[in-house]
């Protein structure tokens, strides 16, 4: 499916990946809506591109219904791209310090990030399949974010790795499901790349964690995302997968 003409949904559009995602589809010619719960953010992006802001928490499903027909009385019509990048990355050990318990953050994780997603996907996935289908009958594309922390969750982090985990997992099971409409879902798996969320550490910390990247030895670069959503997109065979894409970092137990 190309990108130019169409209209994108990007959560988390008003920082990092997603922000860099929707000014890379809005370059390409799609018309862009940029769903943050941070409306500035959203409102920053969204003037700078020509697209529209949406605030919406994407855990709460009736905003993010609303949401949808928002995008769609503003753009004119339903996404075929949508793309989730809307996250939060808590980390807490299962028992802490002094027996202290940790539910509270791996349920606020799951909820932002697994259930959050799962949500905008089934909005967009119900919508999509309503649409009249492209070429060879495609009507749309699902874009999730997990993160290499599926694969290489580090200590004191089990609750984010545990909702990018159930992102890559669902990602077969719901292009089977969605075959049938010609629908496909796709998940990114970053590694460490170059955004707020990274931006906010010492630099000591920083430069420990590029030391572990083989090459390019440095963080990733939004943009670097963004080509990969795009190239997901234009590229029909790309289905039912979770792609890395992380300069081959593995990352270390801590
Ligand atoms: P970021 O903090 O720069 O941006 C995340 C955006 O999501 C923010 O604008 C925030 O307001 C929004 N958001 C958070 N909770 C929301 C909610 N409930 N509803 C709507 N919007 C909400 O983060 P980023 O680095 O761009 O990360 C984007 C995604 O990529 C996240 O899912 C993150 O887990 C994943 N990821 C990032 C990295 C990295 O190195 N930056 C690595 C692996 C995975």
């Amino acid at each position: 499916m190309q990108v130019d003409g169409n209209v994108a949904l990007v959560t988390g559009g008003g920082s990092g990946l997603g922000a860099a995602t929707a000014r890379h589809l809005a370059a390409q010619g799609a018309k862009v809506a940029v769903l943050d719960f941070n409306i500035e953010g959203a409102q920053t992006v969204a003037k700078e591109i020509g697209g529209v802001a949406v605030q919406a928490d994407v855990s709460d499903e009736a905003a993010i219904s609303a949401a949808f027909d928002e995008a769609v009385e503003k753009l004119g019509k339903a996404p075929r791209i949508v793309v989730s990048c809307a996250g939060v990355g808590m980390a807490a050990r299962i028992v802490g310090r002094e027996g202290k318990l940790s539910f509270d953050v791996f349920e606020k994780t799951l909820k932002v990030n697994l259930f959050g997603t799962y949500n905008v996907m089934s909005h967009a996935a119900r919508r999509m399949a309503e649409m009249e289908p492209l070429n060879h009958g495609e009507r749309g594309v699902v874009i999730n974010t997990a993160s290499v922390a599926w694969q290489d969750g580090q200590l004191g982090q089990a609750a984010y790795p545990a909702s990018k985990g159930a992102i890559a997992s669902m990602c077969l099971p719901a292009a089977r499901e969605f075959a049938q409409t010609g629908i496909r879902v796709m998940a990114i798996a970053p590694g460490l790349f170059h955004t707020p969320m990274m931006e906010g550490l010492p630099e000591d910390v920083a430069a420990k964690i590029t030391a572990n990247i083989p090459f390019p030895s440095r963080l990733g670069e939004p943009h670097e995302f963004a080509l990969l959503a795009e190239q997901i997109v234009e590229n029909p065979f790309l289905n039912g997968t979770t792609i890395r894409l992380d300069g081959a970092v593995r990352l270390p137990p801590r």
